[in-house]
C-alpha cells in the first residue's frame, strides 16, 4: 500500500484524520473471507482517485497495549485469542469467525488506531477522524462475533469515560447488522445514547435490535433501534433518519461515534437492503452538524462493515469528503 511514513497536513491541523496502512489492513480472515484484508486498499484506492490523499491527515496506524483492550474486555477472553491468534488454529466464535494467525496483532491496530484517533481529537490535532478498519461491533465483553474480534467501539466508550473523563457520548450506527456488542453492553447506561438503523433481526444475522430495546433500568429510553425491512432504499433511510437525528440532538452528546458500515447499500452480497452511498453521506453530514453543536465538532467514524468493495470504497469516500467539509 502507498503510504506515506509520517503523518501529513496539507491543509493545517483541522482536517480529518484518516488511518492508513499495512498493519491496519491486515486484519481479516484471508482472502475469499468477506472480511478479508484487501478492504482499506478498496476505499484508499478510490479515496486517492479523488484526490483525498492529498486532503486528509494520514495517520500511521497504532497498537494498543493488552491493558487498554481489556478496558472492555475480559482478561480470560484477551487471552484466549493471544492462544488462539497464535496457533491459528479454530474458531473465535461459532463459525463466523477464525482464529488467523496474527489476528491478536492486528485486532490492537483496530483498537490503537482508533483510541489514537479519540486522542487526536480531544488534544485538538483534529476535529474528525476516519478509522476504515474498525467499527467491530459484534463482540461482546468475554467473545469474539460476526468477524468481529476486539469491539473497538466498546473501548472507545470506556476510554472517553475512565480516560478522558467525558459522560455522554453518542454512539450512531447504520451498517446492516444491529450493533448487538455494543447495545447489550451497555443496555443499561444511561449516559450511553445508542442509535442504530438495521436490515430486520427477523432477517438477518444477530437477529437483535427490535424497536422495543430502548435500555433497560435507568437507562430506558437512552436507546434508539430502527429495524429496516429488507429492501429499504434511501428514502426509506432519510425518513427513519430524522429519528435518530431528534434522538441525538435531544441527548446533548460530548462526544459522537459513528459506525459507517456500508454492508447496507444495495448490491452487498451477505445482507438485503439497498441504500446508496448517499444514505452515508447524509448521515455524516448531519452529525457533523450534531457535532458542531454539541461538541465542539467531535465526530469519530468507523467503517464498520461492507462486503461490496465498490460500495465501501464509494461510501467511505463519501464520508470522508464530507467530513473535509467541516
Ligand atoms: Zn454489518
Amino acid at each position: 500500500m502507498n503510504v506515506k511514513n509520517k503523518d501529513t497536513s496539507m491543509d493545517g491541523p483541522a482536517a480529518p484524520c484518516v488511518y492508513v496502512g499495512d498493519d491496519l489492513a491486515r486484519y481479516g480472515f484471508g482472502e475469499g473471507h468477506p472480511f478479508g484484508p484487501d478492504r482499506l486498499d478498496a476505499f484508499w484506492q478510490q479515496a486517492c482517485a479523488v484526490g483525498l490523499d492529498r486532503q486528509v491527515q494520514q495517520c500511521i496506524p497504532v497498537s494498543a497495549a493488552r491493558m487498554l483492550v481489556e478496558r472492555f474486555h475480559t482478561p480470560a477472553y484477551v487471552e484466549r485469542v493471544i492462544g488462539q491468534s497464535a496457533t491459528g488454529v479454530g474458531y473465535l466464535d461459532n463459525g463466523d469467525t477464525p482464529a488467523f494467525p496474527g489476528i491478536y496483532e492486528s485486532a490492537c491496530y483496530v483498537v490503537g488506531s482508533v483510541l489514537d484517533a479519540i486522542e487526536r481529537i480531544l488534544t485538538g490535532a483534529c476535529r474528525q477522524a476516519f478509522v476504515p478498519v474498525a467499527g467491530l461491533h459484534h463482540a461482546r465483553r468475554d467473545r469474539a462475533a460476526g468477524f468481529c474480534v476486539f469491539n473497538d467501539c466498546g473501548i472507545a466508550i470506556e476510554t472517553l469515560r475512565r480516560q478522558h473523563h467525558l459522560q455522554r457520548i453518542a454512539y450512531v450506527d447504520i451498517d446492516a447488522h444491529h450493533g448487538d456488542g455494543v447495545f447489550y453492553s451497555f443496555e443499561e447506561d444511561p449516559e450511553l445514547f445508542f442509535a442504530d438503523l438495521h436490515e430486520d433481526g427477523r432477517y438477518l444475522y444477530p437477529g437483535s435490535g427490535m424497536a422495543e430495546e430502548t435500555g433497560r433500568g435507568a437507562a430506558r429510553g437512552t436507546k434508539l433501534n430502527v429495524p429496516m425491512p429488507p429492501g429499504a432504499d434511501d428514502d426509506a433511510f432519510f425518513k427513519a433518519w430524522e429519528r435518530v437525528e431528534a434522538f441525538v440532538d435531544d441527548a446533548r452528546p460530548q462526544f459522537i461515534l459513528f459506525q459507517c458500515g456500508a454492508d447496507s447499500i444495495a448490491g452487498d452480497p451477505i445482507t438485503d437492503l439497498r441504500y446508496s452511498p448517499a444514505a452515508h453521506r447524509h448521515a455524516t453530514r448531519r452529525l457533523l452538524q450534531l457535532a458542531r453543536r454539541h461538541c465542539q465538532g467531535h465526530l469519530l467514524a468507523m467503517g464498520g462493515g461492507g462486503y461490496n468493495r465498490r460500495n465501501l470504497a464509494l461510501a467511505w469516500t463519501g464520508v470522508v469528503e464530507v467530513l473535509m467539509s467541516d
